[in-house]
């Protein structure tokens, strides 16, 4: 163990967590950010145009986004390391969390910002498109999609309610739901059927996802009668949940049902005091990259603000 106690460690590297970093940097923090061994630069890493994130006319690609956002924490002094916590305590006044290699650090205060994982379909093509055609995100990639045809995968109101919104942009949109009525409540799912650009696949599965470099088509599977055939289309949006990587946490932070970390209302302060988080690990609702910052910089002036206090 190292002997010193830090400030604050930040765990998480995405919009939030570097966002954190540049502001508790600036504060003369020091902070630490673990930044993830595989995913360094958060879900931004996997895509290609960024068109929403202010102060960028032409947009930017979510690899150099992240990349400026890293280094202006590490040009303010915040020390960064790629490697994940794999368990930590923060529940005493001093915080601990370790590493895989058994390394452990410690801080008065910590941020968490790790962010949730899309869930994926499971199938060849839906990474090597990711960006070139099929998206987990509507808001953000919807206008990419004028005037085209595609699909939506999924039966739940977020599924309904990304497909309602594509309808906007693109000429037919297909929703794809394993079953033969929709998850979604009543009422999204009435606003649905009465959308005449909307198509429904019932009881279908995507097997297979087609296209050399951008998205031409996928195969659908009945999942009654096992028949295949294929829709040509150029946007598939997966909309089939996502899973806040809040398993560090169970047992410490008070979690919602979906495993969300539950910040009290007007702040990033956990149940835990000292312990502070943002992003999408906190976010239901809007899941973007400018308010994951937003939020990872409310966690830095909350955390500086908690250690001025302890101070
Ligand atoms: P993330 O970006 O998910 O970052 C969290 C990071 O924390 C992880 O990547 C990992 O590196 C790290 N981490 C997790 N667990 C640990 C651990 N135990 N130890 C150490 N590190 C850990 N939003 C927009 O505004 N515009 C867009 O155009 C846009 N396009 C998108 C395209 C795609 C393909 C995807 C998937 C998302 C897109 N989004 C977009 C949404 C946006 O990326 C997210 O809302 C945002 O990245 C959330 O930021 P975050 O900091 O909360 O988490």
């Amino acid at each position: 163990m190292t002997d010193d106690v830090r400030s604050l460690i930040i765990i998480g590297s995405g919009p939030s967590g570097y966002t954190a970093a540049i502001y508790a940097a600036r504060a003369n923090l020091n902070p630490l950010v673990f930044e993830g061994s595989v995913t360094a630069g958060g879900a931004l890493m996997n895509t290609t145009d960024v068109e929403n994130f202010p102060g960028f006319p032409d947009g930017i690609m979510g690899p150099a986004l992240m990349d400026n956002l890293r280094a202006q924490a590490e040009r303010f002094g915040a020390e960064l390391v790629a490697d994940d916590v794999t368990s930590c305590d923060l529940t005493g006044d001093i915080k601990t969390v370790q590493l895989a290699d058994g390394s452990t650090y410690r801080a008065h205060a910590v941020v968490l910002a790790m962010g949730s994982g899309y869930r994926k379909l499971g199938i060849e093509g839906e990474d090597a498109l990711s960006g070139h055609g099929v998206s987990w995100c509507a808001t953000c990639d919807g206008f990419f999609f004028r005037g085209k045809d595609i699909a939506v995968v999924g039966g739940g109101d977020s599924a309904v309610e990304e497909a309602l919104f594509l309808t906007r942009f693109a000429d037919k949109v297909t929703l794809i739901h394993r079953r033969d009525e929709l998850r979604a409540s009543k009422i999204m799912a009435e606003r649905a059927m009465a959308n005449d650009k909307l198509d429904f696949a019932w009881n279908s599965a995507v097997d297979e996802i087609h296209g050399e470099g951008i998205l031409e088509g996928v195969t659908l599977r009945d999942t009654v009668t096992g028949e295949a055939r294929r829709l040509d289309i150029s946007g598939l949006f997966i909309a089939i949940g996502h899973d806040p990587r809040s398993e560090l946490l169970v047992g410490q932070v008070d979690l919602d049902d979906e495993g969300y970390v539950l910040t009290q209302p007007g702040s990033t302060a956990t149940n835990l005091r000292g312990v502070f988080a943002a992003g999408d690990l906190v976010d239901h609702t809007y899941r973007q990259a400018i308010t994951a910052a937003g939020t990872g910089c409310q966690a830095a002036l909350d955390a500086e603000r908690f250690l001025a206090d302890i101070e």
